[in-house]
């Protein structure tokens, strides 16, 4: 909180004093016994722990703040209405909703004077989070806790009072304050008013944390969906949306793509052989080759049992297959430790490029797979492309 305004100047004009002034004499601000009890009365039970200056206590309380991600976020206006009903309701020129960090408070919202931060030492609010309840000195000057600070002595406050903004928790975060340059204290009625609006703007913080949270998960949801949980790789999903974007991006701008379609070779008998964990360790083992052997903008999928894809785009055809066969290559030197033994593994890939002549309307991800099949019946352990028009072969 840099008090960059003078107390006085506020933002609507108003004269500080008369303000203060004005609300002071409103009859219907008058004390009720049972509720100054409530607000300056000794603290409940349960913030017994949350008092504790340990360090401890501090990092939970640090943790607690962090949970809700507010630090030096822009103005919102629910939190600047908040502060403007609490300046309206007490009838003071300032009024702040600060979060007390490590060793700083910074501003969430403020009228009467500018949005900023101070040192923790500094500020009147970190009292309140001492003492986990409100904290009310109708007369700054006169309490030695705060005589000396540059808030009284250079700003001219006057009277503070602040309530505590804790978390579900029970962690106190930060505080909701109003300030005047007036001693003054506030009614039973103000400190209700100012109590009840600490609580609003808790409950937005909760919203604010809770949305947040909805937004991370919809993101993570949206990316399970996509992905093959046993490899790590996209899913058929998420392959065929990509391969949609890359025709359509191919039939509006040109460019032109690859695709490689891999299936791993009498793959069935890995299974019979050593079992079925054996065979997910021999697809998690081909699918971690494939993520590591192509571009970030480049797709590798798993697109079924023990069939990958990848999309290639901006990649010629002849790049295309020299891609396809050091891959070929990189799986059948593939060593898959499997309890006591190592397993080996080959695949039959097939190559097509978007711009081939001749491909009769089927596009590159039909003709890649088609390929896959020539390979394997050419002998498996092998790439097939189209070459200059013709299938060519490579072993
Ligand atoms: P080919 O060389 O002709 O491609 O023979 P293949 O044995 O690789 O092909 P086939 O289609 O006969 O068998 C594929 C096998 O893959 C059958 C199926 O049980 C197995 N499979 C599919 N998904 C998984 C999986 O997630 N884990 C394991 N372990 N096996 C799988
Ligand atoms: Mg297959
Ligand atoms: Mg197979």
């Amino acid at each position: 909180m840099t008090v960059s305004a003078a107390p006085s100047a506020t933002s609507d004009g108003a004269s500080l004093v008369s303000r203060a002034q004005r609300s002071v004499e409103r009859s219907e601000d008058q004390p009720a016994a049972a509720m100054l009890r409530r607000f300056r009365g000794p603290p409940p039970a349960e913030l017994t722990e949350v008092r504790s200056t340990s360090s401890q206590a501090e990092q939970r309380r640090l943790d607690a703040l962090s949970n809700y991600d507010i630090l030096d976020t822009e103005a919102e206006p629910q939190f600047d209405l908040i502060v403007r009903l609490a300046s309206e309701l007490t009838g003071c020129p300032v009024a702040v909703i600060n979060l007390i960090a490590e060793n700083r408070v910074w501003t969430k919202a403020a009228l009467g004077m500018a949005r900023g931060e101070m040192e923790r030492g500094q500020a009147y609010c970190s009292m309140v989070i001492e003492s986990s309840r409100g904290l009310d000195i109708p007369d700054l000057r006169a309490d030695p806790r705060t005589n000396q600070l540059p808030l009284t002595v250079e700003q001219g406050f006057i009277m503070y009072s602040g309530v505590p903004l804790c978390a579900s928790c029970g962690q106190p975060i930060g505080t909701l304050a109003v300030l005047d340059s007036i001693p003054r204290r506030l009614t039973e009625r103000q400190l209700d008013w100012l109590q009840q609006l600490g609580q609003q703007a808790m409950a937005l913080l909760e919203l604010r944390r809770k949305q947040r949270e909805l937004q991370q998960a919809q993101t993570e949801l949206q990316r399970l969906v996509h992905i093959d949980p046993l490899t790590g790789l996209m899913n058929l999903r998420a392959w065929r949306e990509a391969n949609v974007l890359e025709q359509e991006r191919h039939s509006r701008w040109g460019g032109g793509h690859s695709v490689i379609a891999l299936d791993l070779d009498h793959f069935k008998s890995v299974n019979d052989r050593y079992g079925h964990a054996a065979g997910d360790a021999v697809l998690q083992a081909v699918g971690g080759l494939l993520g590591q052997t192509f571009r970030r903008l480049d797709t590798v999928a798993r697109i079924g049992g023990e069939e990958f894809g990848v999309l290639l785009p901006h990649t010629k055809a002849a790049d295309a297959l020299k891609l396809a066969e050091q891959l070929r290559s990189a799986v059948e030197q593939l060593r898959i430790p499997y309890g006591d033994t190592e397993i080996t593994i080959t695949a039959s890939i097939g190559v097509a490029h978007s711009s081939e002549p001749n491909s009769r309307g089927r596009n590159a991800l039909v003709l890649a797979d088609e390929r896959s099949y020539v390979a394997k019946r050419a002998g498996r352990n092998r790439v097939v492309s189209a070459g200059d028009g013709a299938e060519t072969l490579t072993t």
